[in-house]
């Protein structure tokens, strides 16, 4: 990577953390960012030990540790507030980090990193005209201008699903992530650090809303949404200030990533609905598959079609998996009541089964995957 020069266009996730991976292998980075600062933008975030192992490969353990909490797994309760299922992935996979962090720590921590290996990083750049760069790399997120070179106008659709998204203080010790499903709808909450906990509520309704970060909600509409769930919820949706509101997309997986100069990655390439909670997981795992597979083939386009190749099967299992989730979380009628019963059932009779089903994800480790 000696003296090959990269320009990477977004300093989210994906873009920062192939900023750190490429500059700590010798590149020429510059990140460039249209927002004028890397404010708190987004909310909470899990980050699963498939991402953990890159991002300790890193260094950023010790950093993110400082602001995150660690996960010990995910308890499933039905819409009244009573345990259906218990995952408690963690003790499944002993030192493997599953943590919870807010997205704006986990950029700092990526940006600091960045630049302490000698990247630069530009803000206030809205990039039309993209920079001279050997390598030019679109980590633009939803709505990739660079997707959409690379691959023409996308047809995405409204899945009838709607997110909203918030943060209480909170200073209970959880470590677990909670889901409380119900017909149609389910909320999904855990703390982050500093004492904040994130809400993630998704309900299905015809009504379209715009894809993005920043659309605000009146929190009452959130709270007459969920007025039908229990247990700890009606609790933290009465201390909601301010929420956000998203519509949920499906989106194709690109089929071109990259022209030989040209590369997307995580959301550019593969946006995922959130029921898997593997987009930024994805992100991560991008930006060190594409510094490895760029480090270890000399020749560029060959490097890039190297990349694609290990990462196009991999992330369309975890759109397709989450595209069921969003199913298996909203039943409704008698599948509601079979399906909780299963799952009561497995937890406490083969709990072990119930874990494995995700063994593919979290145990996959990017850092040894072979790239050439
Ligand atoms: C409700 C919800 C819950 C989620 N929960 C999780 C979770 O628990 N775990 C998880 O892993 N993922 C989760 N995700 C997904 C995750 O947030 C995204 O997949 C991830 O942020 C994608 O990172 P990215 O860097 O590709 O894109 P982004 O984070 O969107 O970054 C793109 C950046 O590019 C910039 N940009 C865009 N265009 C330009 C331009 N022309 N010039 C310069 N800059 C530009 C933008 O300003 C932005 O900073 C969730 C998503 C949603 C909607």
């Amino acid at each position: 990577m000696k003296n090959r020069s990269v320009a990477v266009i977004g300093g989210g996730v994906a873009g920062l953390c192939a900023a750190v991976a490429l500059s700590q292998r010798g590149a020429h980075v510059s990140v460039h960012e249209r927002a004028p600062a890397l404010t708190d933008v987004g909310a909470g975030l899990q980050l699963s030990p498939n991402a953990g192992r890159v991002l300790s490969e890193l260094g950023l353990d010790a950093a993110l540790d400082a602001v995150s909490v660690r996960s010990a797994g995910v308890v499933l309760h039905d819409r009244a507030g009573q345990q259906v299922a218990s995952l408690p992935l963690a003790a499944h996979r002993p030192g493997a980090a599953f943590r919870m962090i807010h997205r704006a720590r986990l950029i700092e921590v990526l940006a600091a990193a960045a630049r302490d290996a000698g990247a630069t990083i530009h803000l206030g750049h809205q990039i039309t005209d993209p920079p001279k760069a050997d390598l030019l790399i679109g980590a633009d997120g939803l709505n990739s201008t660079f997707r959409r070179k690379l691959n023409g106008a996308e047809k995405l659709f409204f899945t009838g699903q709607t997110a909203w998204r918030a943060l209480i203080e909170d200073s209970i010790d959880d470590p677990f992530a909670r889901v409380f499903m119900g017909p149609k709808q389910h909320l999904v909450s855990y703390r982050l650090g500093s004492g904040f906990r994130n809400i993630v509520a998704v309900q299905e309704r015809p009504g379209w809303t715009a894809e993005g970060w920043s659309h605000e909600d009146d929190p009452r509409n959130l709270r007459a949404a969920f007025a039908g769930f229990g247990g700890p919820v009606p609790d933290w949706l009465s201390r909601v200030g301010s929420v956000g509101i998203w519509g949920l997309f499906r989106h194709q997986v690109a089929r071109h990533w990259h022209d030989g100069r040209h590369v997307i990655i995580g959301d550019a390439a593969h946006p995922t609905l959130p029921f898997m909670a593997q987009g930024a997981v994805m992100a991560i795992e991008d930006a060190w598959i594409l510094a490895q597979s760029l480090d270890a083939i000399a020749d560029q386009p060959a490097a890039l079609a190297r990349f694609q190749a290990i990462r196009e099967p991999r992330v369309r299992r975890v759109v397709e998996a989450a595209n069921g989730n969003a199913r298996n979380y909203h039943l409704s009628g008698p599948a509601r009541v079979i399906g909780h019963l299963g799952l009561r059932t497995l937890s406490r009779l083969a709990p072990g089964a119930l874990l494995r089903r995700f063994d593919w994800l979290y145990d996959y480790d990017p850092v040894a995957e072979r790239v050439a």
